[in-house]
C-alpha cells in the first residue's frame, strides 16, 4: 500500500516522537551500574532533571512507566484511611484516584465533565470546610491527556493557601513537563510525578517525582509500606551518583540528551512553541465546525487537542480510516468519552510542518470516512502560523 510508505505520523499525546538524536544516544553500548562512569551520568541526569522540574529538591528516577511513579507518590506519603482531595478532570485523574483508593486511602472526587481544569474556588471551598484537617492531600492531574485540558496550578496553589490548609500537595505532569510552564518549587508542590515518553521525547520506561521537604518528612513518618519505591533509600544513594538497584542505563543516555535539547531550545521557548501549534490545531478544528472539548479557553491544552466527533459518527472508525489511508496515528477516547473523541497530540518534537502534516490528515480522514465538516481546517492554521514561526532552521555548528 503506497501510503503506508515514509514516515508514519505519530500523533497521540504520548508516547511522542523521538529525536534522531535522543535514538542515537539510547543506542550506545551499556556499562556498569557500579562504576565511576555511571556515577557521573547519574549525577548529570539526577541534578539536570531539577532545572526542567524548576526545582532545587531532591528528583528521583525510576526504571517504571509513570504509573510506577503515582504508586511511588502515594505510598511513601500516605497512610491507610487517609482522607485526599482529587480533582475529576478526566480519565487519568480517575485512574490516580483508583490507585489511591487500593491502598486504603479515602478520596474525596470533585466531580467534573472532562471538558475543564481542577477547579481551585471548588479545592478552596472544601479545604475550608475541613476544620478538622482531615484531608492529607491534594493531588491534581496538570494536563489531562485524556481530554486537553490543563489545570491552573499556581491558582491551585492560591486557593490551599487561602484555606490556610496544610495539606500536601501532589501533581501529575506525566504529559506536561517539559512541554507547558511547570514551577515545582514557586508553587510550592511537595511531589510532582512525571513520566518520560511524553514532553521529554523519551521511549517509555523512566518516571521521576520531585519530592518536598514537606513530603519527604512525611514520608519517615507514613504508614504504607513499599520496598521498591522507597524514596529513603533512593535519595540517600543518588546523592552519590547511584541507584538502588539496576537503572535503566541506556535511558538515561536519552535523559541526558533531552535535557541538554531542551536547554538548547530554551524552556521558554519550548512552551511558547507548544502553545503555537495547540491554537494552530484549535483554528484547524473550529474552521472544520467541529468542537474542541475543553471549553475553557485559559485551560486549552498545549500538549494535545480532545475533538468532538459529530453525534452518530464513531471516532474509532474515522481514526481507522485515517491510519489506513494516511499512516497517521491519532489518540482515541478514553473512558467516559470512548468512540466519541479523539486526540491531536502536537508535543514534543513537533513543529509546524509536523502538525500541518497531521492536521493534513485529519481533514483527508474527515472526507474519508464521511464525517460531515467543513474544509480549509489546514489553511486556516497556516495563516495563523504565517509570521508567528520563529526562526525554525537547523542552527549553524560552531
Ligand atoms: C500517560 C499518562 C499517565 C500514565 O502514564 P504511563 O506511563 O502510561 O503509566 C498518567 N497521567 C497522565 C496525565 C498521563 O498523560
Amino acid at each position: 500500500m503506497s501510503a503506508q510508505q515514509g514516515r508514519h505520523f505519530l500523533h497521540i499525546p504520548g508516547p511522542s516522537p523521538i529525536p534522531d538524536r535522543i535514538l542515537r544516544a539510547i543506542a550506545m553500548p551499556i556499562i556498569d551500574h557500579r562504576s565511576a562512569e555511571f556515577a557521573v551520568l547519574g549525577k548529570q541526569v539526577l541534578d539536570g532533571s531539577k532545572a526542567v522540574f524548576k526545582t532545587k529538591q531532591p528528583v528521583v528516577i525510576y526504571p517504571a512507566s509513570g504509573t510506577g511513579a503515582w504508586e511511588a507518590a502515594i505510598v511513601n506519603t500516605l497512610s491507610p484511611g487517609d482522607t485526599v482531595l482529587m480533582a475529576e478532570t478526566g480519565h487519568f485523574a480517575t485512574l490516580w484516584k483508583q490507585i489511591a483508593t487500593r491502598f486504603g486511602i479515602e478520596v474525596e472526587f470533585i466531580p467534573g465533565d472532562w471538558r475543564r481544569g481542577a477547579d481551585p474556588a471548588a479545592i478552596e471551598a472544601r479545604l475550608s470546610e475541613d476544620k478538622a484537617r482531615k484531608i492529607t492531600a491534594v493531588m491534581v492531574v496538570h494536563n489531562e491527556t485524556s481530554t486537553g485540558s490543563t489545570s491552573r496550578i499556581a491558582e491551585i496553589r492560591k486557593a490551599i493557601d487561602a484555606a490556610g490548609h496544610p495539606a500536601l500537595f501532589m501533581v501529575d505532569t506525566i504529559s506536561s513537563l517539559a512541554s507547558v510552564d511547570y514551577r515545582h518549587d514557586e508553587w510550592q508542590v511537595d511531589v510532582t510525578v512525571s513520566g518520560s515518553q511524553k514532553g521529554l521525547m523519551l521511549p517509555p520506561g523512566l518516571s521521576f517525582n520531585a519530592i518536598s521537604e514537606k513530603a519527604l518528612a512525611a514520608s519517615k513518618t507514613n504508614k504504607l509500606p513499599r520496598s521498591y519505591w522507597d524514596w529513603q533509600e533512593m535519595v540517600k544513594i543518588n546523592a552519590t551518583g547511584f541507584f538502588p538497584y539496576t537503572p535503566a542505563t541506556n535511558l538515561l543516555y536519552g535523559l541526558k540528551e533531552a535535557l541538554a535539547m531542551l536547554q538548547e531550545e530554551g524552556l521558554d521557548n519550548v512552551f511558547a512553541r507548544h502553545k503555537r501549534l495547540a491554537a494552530a490545531c484549535r483554528v484547524a478544528v473550529e474552521t472544520w465546525g467541529l468542537e474542541v472539548l475543553c471549553q475553557n479557553p485559559a485551560e486549552h491544552s498545549p500538549v494535545l487537542t480532545g475533538v468532538l466527533m459529530p453525534p452518530s459518527h464513531d471516532a474509532d472508525r474515522f481514526r481507522k480510516i485515517t491510519l489506513e489511508k494516511y499512516n497517521i496515528s491519532l489518540g482515541s477516547g478514553l473512558g467516559k468519552v470512548a468512540g466519541k473523541v479523539f486526540r491531536i497530540g502536537h508535543l514534543g518534537e513537533c513543529n509546524e510542518l509536523a502538525l500541518l502534516g497531521a492536521l493534513s490528515g485529519v481533514e483527508m480522514g474527515l472526507a474519508a470516512a464521511g464525517v460531515p465538516h467543513r474544509s480549509g481546517g489546514v489553511q486556516a492554521a497556516m495563516a495563523m502560523l504565517e509570521g508567528q514561526t520563529e526562526a525554525n532552521a537547523p542552527k549553524a555548528v560552531a
